[in-house]
């Protein structure tokens, strides 16, 4: 069986598109220049998409706020979507890249392998999955938005990992010494209030959460802000290498989560509560940091 090899040649090309991949496609498009978006996802968005849902809430305060593209894409969905429905999001996120000329858009693309001249990228490769095609993409620019920094093993780049000992940087919040950890990953679950009672029959594999593990985070099923994202591991594991092993684990907390709502008689309306959503790809909240010509303390 043949495999396909496709070539492009761009200005720039991006590696990577959740919202910060996005939007240097987007405003280098619009700039003029001829962009390759790559994503190994269905949907763009990354950590901000359907297959994770965290919101964008980065400057979000009385006295600040996200501006440029963030803020264009955030207005749309103010105005398109205001209930905030993730499907529609996922829409508007696909809508905002398509509508680029000077975008090719790569999805369902993972860039496995680059290639380098001295110093320098020359193309990136990545496998589609849904095509069963290799793409290699020639530019004379490229970024690395992978949120795992991907390009930092594949061309040989310096990047860390963890945290610095306080001597490094004089920073008062860092440690004795550097150690390997990370902030820890999450599979959200979502759930839904219905008018007929449903009932839970949790799988064996799910986790058995003791009272005193949850007596400082007592679900609140009614609260609108309720979001599981406080079912977190991972931190002092490799957050590259141990996702499948972490997401297993994730999957079985939560679904312990689910069984202790809806089974052990502490909510009083739980069969009136159901499992709307559960995400199986965990959202990663820290990983490789590559290490750029300034280091940011
Ligand atoms: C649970 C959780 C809570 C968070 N809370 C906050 C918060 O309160 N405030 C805040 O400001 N931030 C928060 N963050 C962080 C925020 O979500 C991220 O900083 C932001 O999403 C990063 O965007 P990004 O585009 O850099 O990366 P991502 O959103 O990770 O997007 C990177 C994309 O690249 C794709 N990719 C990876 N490897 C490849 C490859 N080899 N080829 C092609 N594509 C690839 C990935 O699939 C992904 O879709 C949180 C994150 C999580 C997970």
């Amino acid at each position: 069986m043949d495999f396909q090899k496709i070539k492009h040649y761009a200005d720039f090309c991006v590696v990577g598109g959740g919202l910060a991949g996005m939007c240097a496609a987007i405003s280098a498009a619009r700039g003029g220049s001829k962009v390759v978006l790559i994503q190994d996802r269905p949907v763009l968005g990354g950590n901000a998409s359907s297959e994770i849902r965290m919101w964008i809430s980065g400057a979000s305060g009385s006295n600040n706020r996200e501006t440029g593209l963030i803020e264009e894409i955030e207005l749309t969905s103010l105005w398109r979507n205001p209930d905030k429905n993730y499907y529609i999001w996922d829409g508007i996120l696909y809508e905002k890249v398509r509508s680029e000329k000077n975008i090719t858009l790569l999805l369902n693309c993972s860039v496995c392998d680059a290639e380098m001249q001295e110093n320098t990228i020359v193309s990136v490769t990545g496998w589609q999955t849904t095509t069963q095609r290799w793409h290699t993409v020639q530019a004379s620019y490229f970024a690395d938005c992978s949120g795992d920094s991907v390009l930092a093993p594949l061309t040989g780049a310096q990047y860390r990992v963890g945290r610095e000992a306080a001597s490094e940087f004089g920073e008062k919040t860092s440690q004795g010494t550097a150690d390997l950890q990370t902030m820890g990953m999450s599979c959200l679950m979502q759930f839904r209030k219905t008018d007929r009672p449903s009932e839970f029959i949790p799988p064996a594999w799910a986790l058995e959460l003791p009272e005193e593990v949850l007596r400082f985070r007592v679900p609140n099923l009614n609260a609108t802000a309720e979001n599981f994202w406080y079912l977190e591991l991972g931190g002092n594991r490799d957050s590259i290498h141990d996702t499948e092993e972490i997401r297993d684990e994730l999957v079985a907390l939560a679904y312990g989560m689910l069984n202790y709502i809806k089974n052990s008689g502490k909510f009083p309306d739980a069969a009136y509560w159901e499992l709307d959503w559960m995400g199986f790809l965990p959202g990663k909240r820290e990983s490789r940091r590559m290490i750029g010509p300034l280091l940011m303390t």
